[in-house]
């Protein structure tokens, strides 16, 4: 049931709630508490290979684990269901499109339905991003913050934007997809299929998409070529393209300052564009590359953007770490129960605040 058909009066707002977090390569889940404290939790590989119905009985019975652990240290039951998942994803129907990380048997998944009928308890879908900014908005690096940028830079960049306090989703629930920002109209092609798009140049697929090329092209690479012998027949991945620049590699080297660069010039975009208070960066490249990727777009922000933007805007690394798709379930339930998710019913919204 999508919060729309839920009329559980049990439903509270200081409940804990029950978070899953279905990753590509891990499917996590937690309870948490109303102050956004994570209890119980557990984590298992998603074996996307044995397809969307194997693994929907793996989240259930994750979530029904911890569930009773919960309950059997005396924890309140928990009263709904809040899911981050890879995009693209319908956040209205609860509804899987066509994730490209989790295969095709989860095209078109019901996910919304499937669980809240198996457990019992209404639940609500976002993507992963649009629940990491409201998990950084409610307890990370973004509290009190109403006009919020999240960009995680990892495998892939996504994001999330939160304008006068509203998540913005668009008709679709597509919005704020940032990684697909053309930093280069002559560029090379994104995986989805538009050119010189900041996913392109800075994700981590990406880079090491343009070390292969580079190796391909016969360019000066001594070390990149180095490594690649050495860990064939394993492709080429982005920390090693970082070594290889850290190694004076000069092909590396012009593929690793692209990526910085890129990431700075679509920085600049962000806060022309958005006018936000602060642009909160999280992904595992951010966290290893740390000042190296956020320096340089603070400065080239500085020089080019619109002045009054500039001087409010602040960016900042994310705080929650891989916790957030876990945190970021209280907050998005709290926005199903709000009222202002068109996955809320109008009056089961009122009947809870009552
Ligand atoms: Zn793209």
């Amino acid at each position: 049931m999508l919060f729309a058909d839920a009329v559980t009066p049990s439903l509270a707002a200081n409940s804990p709630v029950l978070a899953l977090d279905l990753g590509g390569t891990h499917l996590r889940t937690a309870v948490v508490s109303a102050d956004g404290v994570i209890g119980a939790r557990d984590r298992r590989r998603t074996l996307t290979v044995r397809g969307a119905d194997a693994v929907m009985a793996d989240c259930a019975d994750s979530l029904r684990q911890i569930t009773q652990q919960h309950l059997a240290a005396g924890g309140q039951r928990p009263t709904a269901l809040g899911i981050s998942a890879p995009g693209p994803l319908d956040p209205f129907r609860g509804v899987f499109q066509d994730p490209p990380n989790l295969g095709r048997s989860f095209w078109e998944l019901p996910i919304v339905d499937h669980l809240s009928s198996v457990l019992g308890v209404p639940a609500t879908l976002e993507r992963d991003t649009q629940v990491a900014i409201l998990g950084e908005r409610a307890f990370g690096a973004g509290i009190g913050v109403n006009d919020l940028v999240y960009v995680t830079v990892s495998t892939g960049i996504g994001g999330a934007v939160i304008s006068g306090g509203t998540l913005m989703r668009g008709p679709d629930g597509v919005a704020g997809e940032l990684g697909h920002i053309a930093v280069d109209m002559n560029g090379p092609v994104c995986g989805c299929g538009g050119r010189g798009h900041l996913e392109r140049m800075t994700s981590g697929t990406g880079m090491a998409r343009s070390g292969m090329d580079a190796l391909e092209a016969g360019l000066d690479a001594p070390e990149l070529a180095r490594i690649a012998a050495n860990i064939a027949p394993s492709p080429l991945e982005a920390h090693h393209v970082y070594d290889a620049a850290a190694a004076g590699d000069p092909t590396a080297r012009r593929i690793i300052d692209t990526a910085i660069h890129a990431f700075a010039a679509a920085a600049v975009s962000i806060v022309d564009i958005f006018n936000p208070q602060r642009i909160i960066v999280g992904g595992g490249i951010a966290l290893a590359w740390g000042e190296a990727l956020l320096g340089p777009a603070r400065d080239l922000v500085a020089k080019t953007a619109f002045r009054v933007a500039r001087e409010r805007v602040s960016i900042v690394p994310a705080s929650l770490g891989d916790d957030v798709g876990l945190i970021g379930a209280l907050p998005l339930v709290r926005l199903a129960l709000s009222g202002r998710s068109t996955q809320a019913h109008p009056e089961f919204a009122s009947a809870v605040t009552a």
